[in-house]
């Protein structure tokens, strides 16, 4: 007998990271539905599914309940991608990412187990971890977390994002709702834009453009980047594994390290760019008190041990794909 195929309800499908999602899961014969209110995601990141019959997406937002508890009883599984996203855009719209980030949670949670305990991936983040502390590179899931002072706007995205997961951990210990909780590190490929702060998109349309391109600080930090391509294999891995409910699980990619210095002559070189490279002291790039990580590290022993994940995209690969998107935008 042929199996039904999978109902998938993926909040925020058309972000970057959401339509990557929605292209795997329609590509294994899924079916996958978007909620997005375009906040940050765009229309145009999800063009290319719509001619796809089992593909369908509402322009709402994941406040609304009747919308979401509609959908959510449609679907098998809710991926809960949805929040505010980017260090720029937090910075500039405390409130409503405090909002969207701890009520819209609290509404996909709750709806998913009232609605018969649908499974929930609940998309978190590397900066659950905090600032730096002497001689830590490396993030572990259980490693404690060590945060700034609430007058600094960036911490509350870090706190959000972690009430996020107190409440997943709460539905599951305590309703039994199937949770898995993925940490993305920084992630990056096609259809992501500079605009709310990521730095890879952002310096390669500088460098495209022939703008200076803006290193923050003295360009010594470092990060790891993965291929949206890795993260969401991971994240459709950690989804299909049973032994994964209940867990968090960081996904990156530690092979792609790079301080913010190489990466700013690596995408120069790579698009052949007669940019300039400009520092630009961090008072000057952020109101409002800002504070940066100087490293960040993704472990991901745990995902590589349940899953057998391993990321396989170079940084190069990355890299040419974005300037090969980001160009075609530009022309
Ligand atoms: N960054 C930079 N220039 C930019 C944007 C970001 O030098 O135009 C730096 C930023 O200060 C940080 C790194 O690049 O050290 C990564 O920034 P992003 O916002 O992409 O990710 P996150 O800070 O969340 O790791």
């Amino acid at each position: 007998m042929k199996m039904k195929p999978m109902k998938n309800l993926i909040t925020g499908g058309a972000g970057f990271i959401g339509s990557h999602l929605a292209e795997r899961l329609l590509e294994n014969g899924e079916k996958v539905t978007v909620i997005d209110n375009l906040s940050t995601g765009s229309i145009k990141n999800i063009e290319h599914l719509k001619r796809d019959p089992k593909f369908s997406y509402h322009i709402d937002t994941i406040m609304n309940r009747n919308t979401m508890r509609r959908l959510i009883k449609e679907s098998d599984m809710v991926y809960h991608l949805a929040a505010a996203v980017g260090v720029q855009y937090i910075i500039d719209n405390p409130l409503e990412s405090i909002k969207t980030n701890v009520e819209g949670t609290e509404i996909v949670l709750e709806l998913a187990h009232s609605l018969g305990n649908k499974k929930v991936v609940v998309a978190s983040t590397s900066e659950i971890y905090g600032k730096d502390r002497p001689g830590k590179r490396i993030f572990k899931e259980d490693d404690d977390r060590v945060l700034g002072a609430t007058t600094i706007s960036r911490w509350s995205y870090s706190c959000t994002k972690a009430l996020d997961e107190f409440l997943a951990f709460a539905y599951w210990r305590e309703k039994h709702l199937p949770v898995v909780i993925a940490r993305f590190f920084n992630t990056c490929g096609s259809r992501q834009t500079g605009r709310y702060g990521m730095v890879v998109p952002r310096f390669i349309k500088q460098a495209l453009s022939g703008k200076p391109i803006t290193i923050y600080g003295d360009g010594k930090q470092s990060r790891c980047f993965t291929d949206v391509r890795d993260t969401v294999r991971a994240l459709v891995l950690l989804s299909k594994n049973r032994s994964a409910v209940g867990e968090v699980f960081n996904i990156g990619n530690p092979y792609n390290k790079v301080t913010i210095n190489a990466l700013a002559g690596r995408i120069k070189h790579m698009c052949a760019s007669g940019s300039m490279i400009v520092r630009i002291p961090y008072e000057k790039a952020f109101s409002g008190g800002f504070e940066d990580m100087r490293h960040r590290e993704p472990d991901i022993k745990k995902l590589r041990s349940l899953t057998g994940f391993n990321p396989k995209i170079k940084m190069d690969e990355m890299l040419y794909t974005m300037i090969d998107d980001i160009g075609k935008g530009q022309r």
